[in-house]
């Protein structure tokens, strides 16, 4: 059973996985590249290789873990936290720790393993949109979760292990710091003006332009004021909303639109980069948090975090953003 133990000093939660145990030696082992076509397990045919799915889109009538899905999503097979068991939380002297409860789970996004999101049609996005919605839907149901997180690693350096077109989902029983810095900073300012921040973002960076990379009637893509990543692009819904799972459908078919424009415009400037595409989206707790409000983050891998980001907790981004959004922007697509 993986645990959760919080760090005594900063009060930040980690991950301690009991089942994926390492020796010093399978970190000598570890692979450097993703795999391949040949030992793929997200391929067709291939369904017996993953835990039974949770979801799958079939317009077929075939069965389930059976080939003839265009979407499936099914348990992480190594989970990072797992969904049996009470959640309980205990001292120590005066450390804190609980059972890593929580889901684990991959979107498996097409059964065609080189269709990366970027290639994909705009309804296969909104397909991959609607399962994230779908489970969230579902795992909301279990009280003992507080938060999810959907993302996306694409390529090795940022993360990923395999090729196949895959996005990940962590259900948490804790709202995780990240989430917390962005909740807490969206309330003070609530506190404050009585306006949404991240509404207040979109006007003013609308009326202003330079950061602006794309928009359409319901999303607006653009680059943050302060970005830690050179070329980050935020999605931001333009009607305020905290949940992306309440998001109408016209908005998550806008999304998809942009979201495929965007990945070109980024594929096509940088020469198709690793990145990581994260969805930012308030915890269950319901009312609590109206203030918030959902977006999607995409961060290109150009730059390797080291010493002094881990040190500081500071970024330095070589790109300003005036200039990342101008990039982007002129690319042809
Ligand atoms: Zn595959
Ligand atoms: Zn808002
Ligand atoms: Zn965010």
């Amino acid at each position: 059973m993986p645990e959760l133990r919080r760090d005594p000093v900063t009060g930040r939660w980690v991950i301690i996985s009991t089942d994926r145990q390492k020796r010093p030696n399978d970190f000598r082992l570890e692979r450097t590249t993703t795999i391949g076509r040949e030992l793929c397990p997200f391929c067709p045919g291939r369904e017996s290789m993953t835990p039974p799915e949770v979801l799958s889109s079939r317009q077929n009538g075939s069965a389930p873990n059976a080939p003839g899905w265009e979407l499936r999503v099914v348990p992480n097979k190594f989970p990072a936290l797992q969904v049996e068991g009470t959640l309980d939380r205990e001292g120590e002297g005066l450390f804190d720790r609980m059972n890593g409860i929580g889901a684990h789970e991959v979107i498996i996004e097409t059964p065609d393993h080189d269709r990366q999101l970027a290639l994909m049609s705009e309804a296969e996005i909104e397909r991959v949109l609607w399962a994230y919605r779908e489970r969230i839907l579902d795992l909301k149901k279990d009280f003992r979760l507080k938060h999810i997180l959907l993302f996306k690693n694409y390529g090795y350096a940022a993360g990923a292990t395999l090729d196949h077109p895959h996005s990940q989902l962590i259900a948490l029983p804790i709202v995780p710091d990240f989430v917390r810095e962005e909740l807490d900073g969206a309330r003070r300012h609530f506190e404050v003006k009585e306006r949404c921040v991240f509404c207040d973002i979109i006007h003013q960076e609308i009326a202003d332009g330079r950061r602006v990379i794309q928009e359409n009637a319901d999303i607006v893509a653009l680059a943050p004021y302060a970005p830690r990543f050179a070329f980050e692009t935020w999605f931001l819904p333009k009607q305020h909303g905290a949940r992306f799972e309440e998001a109408q459908r016209h908005v998550t078919e806008s999304l998809a639109r942009l979201l495929k424009a965007m990945l070109q415009r980024i594929d096509r400037a940088l020469e198709t980069p690793p990145y990581n595409l994260i969805v930012h989206t308030a915890p269950f707790v319901e009312g609590l948090h109206d203030h918030y409000h959902w977006h999607v983050e995409v961060m290109p891998k150009l730059t390797r975090v080291a010493g002094f980001e881990w040190g500081t907790g500071f970024y330095i981004n070589p790109t300003p953003p005036e200039e990342a959004a101008k990039v982007l922007r002129s690319v042809r697509l």
